[in-house]
């Protein structure tokens, strides 16, 4: 049985339409990211996966269940925000215990002081408070129990917000840019807790983010969102090394993967500058050729450039140049030994590996070389 499935969902807001028609399944246990640039409709996605927005078409299901038309707090999703949405006049344990006292004791039991003289009111309470103290307890925070959220740090703050989710043991988690107020460092501690929590918990999750670093190292699988559409949902290294679009290999990947400008000649080859680049095309004329920063290296029978700025990373350098022939950016990672090789103002060779570089057409999908034609190329 899926996890979440959503078929051919749609939405307009008055005659804007902001999600054209978007399918997408995440498996029991899987980690699904919807990352994009800023208002492709990712917040707009979960919200109607969470049950905050109706779609305008299609249908949401959650294990197996139609839940199109019914209201969240009737999915079994619990949700994670930026801004943590904690109550600032509650105690951690008091803002830990809420969705367990909202779902257990009624609203005469929920009155204060009950539990002093009622027995099974007291009973429910202190499973309760004790089921507060161990969720706490697995995320760090135990010691926290008794300050506000205003005594506690970012990182602190966004633990209590994830301990509210998990607390309710939810189908699916949701969770829409939850580390965005987080300084750097703790953003990237937090990642490998929430991949750890959500593996401990085994439910599904939807993580919302434009931060594609955050979505390639986290997720199972990650739908990268433009225009309102999915442009490819694939496992990282999918994404990252046979990305479909000329849009999606742009956007994962830090420094951005490198476009050149190529053409296809009567032979069937590409060429880059008018060198030969080791692909073999089947569409002839102008193609884009692109390859990422890692995939380049000094080689004499390389593409020459002319070398603008070196930048000493510590493990390697990127070395920023342009082509000689289209006066076009190239960035490339090369080991730190190559540094007598690349100066600033000076020309270099850079060849790109023929296994590694991606074709794109004009309409900005990706051409697959054939294979054969790419592993004669590289002997
Ligand atoms: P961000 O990363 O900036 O949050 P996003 O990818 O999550 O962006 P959405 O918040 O889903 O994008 O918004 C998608 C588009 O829909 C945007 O153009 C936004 O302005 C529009 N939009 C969102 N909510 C509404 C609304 N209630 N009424 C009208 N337009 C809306």
């Amino acid at each position: 049985m899926v996890g979440v499935a959503v078929e051919g969902v749609g939405k307009s807001f008055g005659s804007t339409r902001v999600l054209q028609t978007v399918s997408l399944t995440v498996e029991p246990g899987e980690f699904v990211s919807l990352v994009g640039p800023s208002g492709c409709g990712k917040t707009t996605l979960m919200r109607i996966i969470a049950g905050l927005e109706l779609p305008s078409a299609g249908r949401i299901s959650i294990a197996g269940r139609d839940v199109t038309g019914i209201r969240a707090a009737d999915r079994d999703v619990a949700m994670v925000f930026q801004n943590y949405a904690l109550y600032p006049h509650l105690t951690i344990a008091q803002n830990l215990a809420v969705p367990l006292l909202m779902r257990r004791l009624s609203a005469r039991e929920r009155l204060p002081f009950m539990g002093r003289f009622d027995r099974v009111v007291a009973r429910k309470l202190e499973a309760i408070s004790s089921e507060a103290q161990a969720t706490a307890d697995v995320l760090g925070i135990g010691h926290l129990m008794h300050r506000k959220p205003s005594q506690l740090s970012g990182g602190q703050r966004q633990r209590v917000a994830l301990g509210r989710a998990i607390i309710r043991h939810p189908h699916v988690f949701l969770m829409d840019e939850p580390l965005s107020n987080l300084d750097a460092a703790m953003r990237v501690q937090m990642r490998t807790e929430i991949v750890a929590l959500h593996r401990r918990v085994g439910a599904c999750t939807v993580y919302v983010t434009h931060d594609q670093s955050e979505a390639m190292t986290m997720s199972d699988r990650v739908a990268v969102m433009m225009d309102g559409e999915i442009l490819q949902f694939g496992t990282p290294e999918d994404i990252y090394t046979a990305p479909s679009d000329l849009r999606v290999a742009a956007f994962v990947g830090s420094p951005t993967i490198n476009v050149l400008s190529a053409r296809t000649d009567v032979d069937g080859d590409v060429r880059v500058g008018g060198m030969r680049s080791g692909l073999r095309c089947p569409v002839p004329g102008a193609v884009s050729f692109a390859v990422r920063p890692e995939d380049l290296s000094i080689h004499r029978d390389g593409m020459a450039v002319i070398v603008e700025q070196v930048e000493y990373l510590g493990d390697s350098l990127l070395v920023h140049a342009r082509t000689e022939h289209g006066d076009e950016r190239v960035v490339a990672r090369l080991p730190v030994t190559d540094r007598s090789r690349v100066e600033p103002g000076q020309p270099a060779s850079l060849r790109a590996d023929p296994l590694k570089a991606l074709l794109f057409g004009a309409d900005g999908r990706r051409i697959e070389p054939a294979p054969a034609a790419r592993l004669a190329a590289n002997g």
